[in-house]
C-alpha cells in the first residue's frame, strides 16, 4: 500500500497514537480497549482455521484452531490460538475453563504424540509408528476373537458374544461418528464397550 503522508499529517497521526497510549496509562481504559480491539482484528488474518471438537468431555464443543505455517508449502503448522466455534450448534462459541485452556493441553511437553509400546517383560516403553500400533491391535484382536468368541449358548441359540476383549471409545464426537463406532464395535460381538461419558 502506497500512503502519501505529508510531514504535517505524519505528526498529527503520531500525536494521536501517543495520546491514545497516554490516555490508557492515565486510566482512560476505553481508549486503550478501543486501540486493542482495532489491533486484535489483525491477529489471526494470516492463520489457517481448522475446525475440531474439544477432546475433554461428552458435551463435544466445537472449536476452531488457528495455526501459522503453510503445510502445503512444506512448513510445519503451529497452533497459536484456539477458541470456541461460534457456528457450532452445541456451544455457539462458548467454552468452559477446560476448553478455554486447550492450547496449554496441545502444547504440554508431557503430551503423548505417538503410540508407545511396552513389550512383555520389558520395563521401558518404546515409540512405534501408527501403522505398527494398528497392526499390533488388529493381530491381538483377531487372535483373541478366534480363540474366545462364544457363538451359541447352551440351548444352541446363536449369540456371537466376544467377552474377553473390551473397547473404549471417545464420547467427544458427532452423532454420526458415534453411530458408526457403535456399529463397528458391536458387529465384532464385543460386549464390554464404554467411553468417558459412561453412556
Ligand atoms: S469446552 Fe468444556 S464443556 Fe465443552 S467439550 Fe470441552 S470440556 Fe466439555
Amino acid at each position: 500500500m502506497n500512503i502519501d503522508l505529508s510531514r504535517r499529517s505524519f505528526l498529527r497521526l503520531a500525536g494521536a497514537g501517543v495520546a491514545a497510549t497516554s490516555l490508557g496509562a492515565m486510566g482512560f481504559g476505553e481508549a486503550e480497549a478501543a486501540e486493542a480491539a482495532h489491533v486484535r482484528a489483525f491477529k489471526l488474518t494470516t492463520t489457517t482455521e481448522t475446525r475440531n471438537t474439544c477432546p475433554y468431555c461428552s458435551v463435544a464443543c466445537g472449536i476452531i484452531m488457528y495455526s501459522e505455517g503453510d503445510v502445503k508449502a512444506g512448513e510445519t503448522a503451529e497452533i497459536m490460538h484456539i477458541e470456541g466455534d461460534a457456528d457450532h450448534p452445541t456451544n455457539r462459541g462458548t467454552l468452559c475453563p477446560k476448553g478455554a485452556a486447550l492450547k496449554d493441553f496441545v502444547k504440554a511437553p508431557t503430551r503423548l504424540t505417538r503410540p508407545r509400546y511396552r513389550a512383555a517383560g520389558a520395563t521401558e516403553f518404546q515409540d512405534i509408528t501408527w501403522d505398527q500400533a494398528l497392526d499390533k491391535i488388529a493381530r491381538a484382536m483377531k487372535d483373541d476373537r478366534d480363540a474366545n468368541l462364544v457363538q451359541t449358548n447352551e440351548d444352541g441359540v446363536a449369540v456371537n458374544r466376544w467377552t474377553t476383549t473390551g473397547f473404549l471409545a471417545a464420547s467427544a464426537t458427532t452423532n454420526e461418528t458415534a453411530w458408526l463406532t457403535y456399529k463397528a464395535v458391536r458387529s465384532t460381538g464385543i460386549v464390554g464397550f464404554d467411553n468417558q461419558a459412561r453412556v
